[in-house]
């Protein structure tokens, strides 16, 4: 059974029975017949839905963003940002799509003439995750469909109502039936629709197991995929950083979802030179989070999304602690209801922990002083990990040496780190391959071809 909880209650929601097999190759069948039909649409017919769709997010905001605060636990507000962010990538791949997917000339020394033409695979199959349930699943939809693929959605298992809510979104936006399905199943079932020959690709976003399981089940299949994994990235605090700026991001940055992103930072760099006076800031900002109902306005730190990952998170602390941290905050979760976990703070941290190895999906922050910038940099980069970093110094030569030299997908200077549909989004090493948003995003899923025309005048 397929089942959605309130995270802040514990409460089961709605319940769904997974799709029967018979009931999977049904909507394989309609998602083939349909791509058939959409890739011969034009641009502009995609674009017209993506606008839809984008119209009816502005006028449901509230709705979906309940919804979401509801199934996983987000703060209202986030919710509602995250709903009005789904339109904008949509508008921006319904201005864009035309020149992204506009054939290239190419004329060779005779002047004949070549083309490079992109054209869209198929169907593609996209494995999502819970932490932005809106987002994720937009940032892959707006360019595969404007591109003209059609989608079908295995959603994470603990967000059925929100993988429901974005199919029935499509269908009023006007995509024809079948365009963008979800599929109701579990993750055990992902190898066999990989393996299928009406599916043409797949994108997972998720966590480094999940994305082995998918590239060995795509890589027997020979199927195009795109990884976008987990982090534990860097925010590296320097000897030139506005260092008050820094301890109020750092907050932000490892809170952010309630700690569950896979670019909020996750390991603290900071030089000794500034290291106490950031601390001290840092524990401050954490320490005044409001944790509570995060549909209440004046709450700073919600619930985490389920049970499993609360014991999960509270596992890796207590472990990371035995092995020699300290705890500055935080630590220990309460008896209440709801899967709250407390702002936490790890210092003294040993390399071989899994704060320092792993990815911790939850508000606890790892900080690990450093003598100089080149100590951060390696000890940065020394994770499996690639996704994001966040650098922060006032010195430009210094912050762009950091930038160039940090191993990962994304760098923000003097800012936390965060998607934008016009930028690259992706990460390199355990973090994944492959690049969404932007005309990287919409290229993914196409098949560049070459077309060229010789002897014919
Ligand atoms: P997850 O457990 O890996 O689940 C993600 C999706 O994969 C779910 O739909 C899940 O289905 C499915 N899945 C799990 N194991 C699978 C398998 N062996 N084969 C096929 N599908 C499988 O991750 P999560 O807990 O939902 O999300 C958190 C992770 O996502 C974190 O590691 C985070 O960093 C990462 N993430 C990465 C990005 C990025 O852009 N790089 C963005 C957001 C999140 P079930 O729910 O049914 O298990």
């Amino acid at each position: 059974m397929i089942a959605s909880l309130n995270p802040s209650t514990g409460e089961t929601l709605a319940t769904f029975a997974p799709l029967s097999n018979v009931e999977v190759d049904a909507r394989l069948v309609l998602a083939q017949q349909a791509a058939a039909e959409w890739r011969r649409t034009s641009v502009a017919e995609r674009a017209w839905v993506l606008r839809q769709a984008a119209a009816l997010l502005d006028e449901e905001q509230e709705v979906h963003a309940r919804l979401m605060t509801t199934e996983m636990g987000k703060l209202i507000r986030a919710a509602r940002e995250e709903v009005a962010k789904c339109a904008l990538a949509l508008r921006y791949y319904a201005d864009h799509a035309a020149s992204f997917t506009a054939p290239d000339v190419v004329l060779d020394e005779a002047t004949q003439r070549g083309e490079v033409h992109y054209q869209p695979l198929g169907v593609v199959l996209a494995v999502m995750p819970w932490n932005f349930p809106f987002w994720q699943v937009m940032r892959f939809a707006a360019p595969a469909l404007a591109a003209g693929n059609v989608g079908l959605l295995k959603h994470a298992s603990n967000v059925p109502q929100c993988a429901l809510a974005l199919e029935s979104l499509w269908e009023r936006a006007g995509a024809p039936h079948g365009v963008f399905q979800t599929l109701l199943i579990e993750a055990s079932r992902v190898e066999a629709l990989i393996g299928d020959p009406r599916v043409a690709a797949v994108t997972l976003t998720g966590s480094e197991g999940a994305g082995r399981s998918v590239a060995a089940a795509a890589g027997r299949a020979i199927k195009k995929t795109v990884l976008e994994l987990g982090g534990s990235d860097p925010f590296i605090v320097t000897a030139n950083a506005d260092v008050t700026a820094a301890a109020r991001a750092a907050v932000t940055a490892r809170t952010i979802n309630n700690g569950q992103s896979c670019i909020a930072a996750k390991r603290f760099f900071c030089v000794n030179a500034i290291a106490d006076e950031f601390m001290a800031r840092f524990i401050e900002g954490m320490r005044e989070l409001k944790p509570g109902d995060p549909m209440d306005g004046n709450t700073t730190l919600g619930p985490l999304a389920t049970k499993s990952m609360r014991e999960d998170l509270h596992a890796q602390v207590q472990l990371t602690v035995a092995r020699g941290a300290s705890c500055s905050l935080g630590g220990a979760p309460g008896d209440g209801p709801g899967y709250f976990y407390p702002a936490t703070i790890l210092e003294n941290v040993p390399n071989d922990s899994p704060a320092a190895t792993d990815e911790l999906f939850g508000p606890v922050a790892a900080v690990f002083r450093v003598p100089d910038v080149d100590a951060a940099l390696n000890a940065a980069n020394a994770s499996k990990f690639g996704l994001a970093a966040s650098v922060w110094s006032r010195d430009a030569e210094e912050a762009g040496r950091c930038a160039l030299a940090l191993d990962c997908g994304t760098v923000f200077v003097n800012g936390v780190v965060a998607s934008d549909p016009r930028f690259p989004f992706g990460g390199v090493k355990a973090s994944g391959y492959g690049r969404e948003l932007g005309p990287w995003g919409l290229r993914e899923f196409v098949n560049v071809k070459t077309i060229r025309y010789l002897g014919t005048g």
